[in-house]
Order: C-alpha cells, then sequence, then structure tokens
C-alpha cells in the first residue's frame, strides 16, 4: 500500500517526465467510482484542456496542479499505480481513468482493487483541513510532536496511522518507526518521556527518508503492489527490519520478531527492543 515515500518517489518520476506544462486534451473514466468528486461528467467537462502547471504531494495524495484553479487530487489507497505510457495500454482490465496529454502520452491510473480515488477541486477548497502536518516538512519538530502526543492518550500505532494527527504515514512505516525507536505500538501516547519523543521525531524522519531514497517499498511480484512509474520496483523492501519479517531475528537483539495484531492491522514487533 502506498504511503508518503511511495506517493513522492511518483511525484519526482513525474516531475522528471516533465508532464509539467502539457494539456490534458481527453479524459477516459473506465470505473466511474474511482472518480469520488465531482461527478463523472463534470470531471469529464471540466479537466478538458486544463494545463497541468505543478506537481505536489500533501500525505498519501499527489497532487496535480490545473489552471483556472482546480487540483487534481489521486489516492492510491490500496492498489493504485500510476503508468505513463506513450500508447493506448494494451491491456485495459485495470486501468480505471486515462488522462491523454497534448503530446500523446496517457497518464493512466492502474488500480486492481478499486479503492483509489481521484479528486477534482478548486484550489481554495479545504480539501486538506482535517490533515495533520507533513513528517518530513521543517515545521515538523520534536517539540511540536511533543505537544501532539500529549494531547492524545492513544495506542502509538493507531495514532500514528492516523492521518488527521500526522500525514502520510501507513503500516509498513510505522512498524519501521516504532521498532527503530524501541517504542512498543501500544504504549500510551502521553507516557513518552521527552528523550523517547526525540528518537520516535528521528526515527519516523530516518525510516521516512531511507524509503524515499530507495524508491519505495514493494512488497510482492503482484499487480496490486506499488510499481515506480517506470514500472520498476521499489528498493526499501530490502532494507525493512520488521515489517513482514516475522520469525527472522530482530537485526538489533537477535530476538525473534513477531506479528501482532494492533488496531485491526498485522503489526511486527521485536518484544525485547519493544517492552510496553
Ligand atoms: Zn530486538
Amino acid at each position: 500500500m502506498p504511503e508518503l515515500p511511495e506517493v513522492h518517489t511518483l511525484l519526482e518520476e513525474l516531475k522528471n517526465e516533465k508532464i509539467i506544462g502539457q494539456s490534458i486534451i481527453k479524459a477516459n473514466v473506465y470505473w466511474p467510482r474511482s472518480i469520488a468528486i465531482p461527478t463523472v461528467e463534470e470531471f469529464s467537462k471540466i479537466i478538458l484542456n486544463k494545463k497541468i502547471l505543478g506537481l505536489s504531494r500533501r500525505g498519501k495524495y499527489l497532487i496535480i496542479n490545473l489552471n483556472d484553479n482546480y487540483d487534481l487530487m489521486i489516492h492510491l489507497r490500496m492498489s493504485g499505480r500510476l503508468i505513463l505510457s506513450t500508447n493506448e495500454p494494451e491491456e485495459l482490465t485495470y486501468i480505471r481513468l486515462s488522462l491523454i496529454l497534448n503530446d500523446s502520452r496517457q497518464l493512466n491510473f492502474h488500480d486492481t482493487r478499486k479503492f483509489g480515488r481521484c479528486y477534482l477541486v478548486k484550489s481554495n477548497s479545504n480539501f486538506f483541513e482535517k490533515l495533520g502536518p507533513e513528517p518530513l516538512d521543517s515545521t515538523f519538530t520534536p517539540s511540536l510532536l511533543q505537544k501532539m502526543l500529549q494531547k492524545k492518550s492513544r495506542g502509538l500505532k493507531p495514532l500514528l496511522l492516523d492521518q488527521s494527527f500526522i500525514a502520510g504515514l501507513g503500516n509498513i512505516y510505522v512498524d519501521e518507526a516504532l521498532w527503530d525507536a524501541k517504542l512498543h505500538p501500544l504504549r500510551k501516547s502521553n507516557t513518552l518521556s521527552k528523550n523517547e519523543v526525540t528518537q520516535l521525531h528521528t526515527s519516523i524522519q530516518h525510516v521516512l527518508n531511507r524509503g524515499l531514497q530507495s524508491g519505495g517499498t514493494t512488497l510482492g511480484t503482484g499487480r496490486s503492489n506499488f510499481y515506480r512509474l517506470s514500472g520498476e520496483k521499489g528498493n526499501h523492501q530490502s532494507l525493512l527490519k520488521v515489517f513482514r519479517q516475522t520469525g527472522k531475528e530482530c537485526p538489533r537483539c537477535n530476538h525473534i520478531i513477531e506479528r501482532i495484531k494492533v488496531a485491526q492491522r498485522s503489526t511486527h514487533i521485536c518484544r525485547n527492543c519493544q517492552k510496553i
């Protein structure tokens, strides 16, 4: 499931492919429910001849800035992918949306499980008002994290997965960050010492940067996995310390890594390193 590093990888690749400056001359919607806002009819009408002015990211949303003050937000959810091709894809089965650019390339939204969503909204809408801070932003400091954690009395894992608390983290990077910080996923957020908060802050940024630098995490070989724009896998899976490493030895203390359930999510921990 794509998280901040995977979405950011796609963002950088789209920038490198120089889609900024292109116009969208046609949109083919193959699965209407992939368009969350507005209706498919309105979407197809509004998006026509819009020029791509910029690309950005907020949390797990990829944002395509368009002229006339519109933004197209893409959330990949479980299995969404973006594929940029020079001609019509041979296999349309999993393509939910195609945006045809004026240089005849196509930006295709490929989504096997169909949970991914596109939102075409006015740029000044308060679309992101409920989203928490960006964990790699310079304004996200250890003291801010301390204040945020103090206000809540929730288990660390469910809290870090909550996009209104902090944006962009999901199951992979939360497990990795908590292991790196030697914190148990069920530890209550307002019981952390100042040193533990500082360590958690460092660990969150460390695992996200590691994911970014290695082009994201591709967990298997199926169609539903994360792939880069080029179709290549990311490389971060070989650097995972605990996520889906059940039964292997903890790289720090050699205890066996276990899988437990926290907030209905598979969670991977070393009980020796991460005591509650
Ligand atoms: Zn350990």
